[in-house]
């Protein structure tokens, strides 16, 4: 049997998504027939669909999908039709990251997000009998339904709101992930956050939980640093206005500088600055999406300081997102404060604002 269902496609790069009706098949073997209820818009996303990865064309597109399981194939064994799930980035369960509990660095994990190609077949999608590319990140969720594996599926409990849930499938894990899964800082240690989109603010919602102080963050835009405050944030720097924000946090903290410091800007001045913003032993994450080259003072790295890379917050979302959602469900985690919406067939005007920065994070409605 096939499923009609409503998709966002991407036709061409760089060209308006055309919501389009497209056959769907059934899922096989390990793969698992969501209907989608929301799907959150990452900057992957449009970085994608202007041509970053190299995907092929026409395909649907979206990695941070929530919904309700609809059927499964035969070898699916932890989730039966009627399970509320949450899409993550996929990954091979077999390599040696998702050995040791690493599946964001899966060693397939490149091709599994960005081949939309699937495991048992090349797409399950087609529009009039002709093939659409599915399975980006093992999901394809600008659409009403997608085929999903199990390892990419999280069961979540059918007491939190599918239609906010999206987005902790990859931003919101990514930020608060570098905070409690790769930095594990102590209480009262120091940070400085770059950058104030969803991955800042979720960062900031977990620097909070963990106890940091002070937690400083650096942006341009007024209204986030005024939601960064709002969440916990205990110092904002507005970028625009400060001439030396590297001066501006050794000031804060007593010319010592910060224990940590998170970039998820992708800007090399500004990964810079907060490499320069580092305390002796200080370690800076870089999680902004790469595809630049950095450039660092080697004297200011020789004395313990270190950077890391991270992507997905180096989560193993099976974990993590149900720990997520229990600080959620306590109010410490109010992520949903970040969220704006929109029905899937304007997602080309939530494309845009948030490529305006007029919105933090767009969260599609399914029809
Ligand atoms: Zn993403
Ligand atoms: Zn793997």
């Amino acid at each position: 049997m096939s499923h009609s269902i409503s998709a966002a496609v991407l036709h061409e790069l760089s060209t308006p998504f055309r919501l389009e009706t497209l056959t769907l098949e059934d899922p096989v073997d390990d793969e698992i027939l969501v209907r989608i209820v929301s799907a959150g818009i990452c900057h992957t996303d449009i970085k994608v669909s202007k041509g970053y990865a190299g995907v092929p064309l026409p395909v649907v597109l979206g990695h941070e999908g929530a919904g309700i399981v609809e059927q499964t194939g035969k070898r699916v064994m932890t989730l039966v039709p009627g399970d509320h799930v949450l899409l993550t980035f996929d990954s091979c369960g077999s390599c040696p990251q998702c050995s040791t509990d690493h599946p964001a660095y899966c060693d397939n994990g490149q091709t599994l997000s960005f081949s939309c190609l699937g495991r048992h077949r090349m797409s399950p999608l087609t529009l009039n009998s002709e093939r659409v590319y599915g399975n980006f990140f093992g999901q394809s969720c600008f659409a009403s339904h997608v085929i999903s594996n199990e390892r990419n599926t999280v069961k979540v409990d059918d007491e939190f709101p599918l239609e906010k849930l999206g987005p902790l499938g990859c931003g919101f894990q990514t930020g608060a992930g570098a905070i409690l899964k790769v930095l594990q800082p102590s209480s009262g240690q120091s940070l400085a956050i770059f950058g104030a989109g969803n991955v800042g603010l979720s960062a900031v919602m977990a620097a909070v939980i963990a106890g940091l102080d002070p937690i400083i963050v650096v942006d341009k835009n007024v209204k986030r640093l005024a939601m960064a405050q709002k969440l916990g944030a205990s110092h904002a720097i507005d970028a625009g206005n400060e001439a030396d924000t590297v001066a501006q946090i050794h000031r804060i903290t007593g010319n010592i500088g910060v224990n940590y410091s998170l970039d998820t800007t992708n800007s090399p001045a500004l990964v810079r600055q907060a490499f320069e913003s580092l305390a002796n032993r200080g370690s800076c994450i870089h999680s902004g999406g790469g595809g630049k080259d950095l450039t660092f003072p080697g004297t200011h790295l020789l004395h313990g300081r270190s950077v890391q890379g991270v992507i997905q917050g180096d989560s193993n979302p099976r974990v993590f997102i149900p720990q997520l959602l229990n600080y959620y469900r306590d109010g410490l985690f109010p992520f949903d404060q970040l969220l704006s919406f929109y029905p899937l067939a304007e997602i080309n005007r939530a494309v845009a604002e948030m490529s305006a920065g007029q919105v933090i994070k767009p969260v599609l409605q399914m029809p």
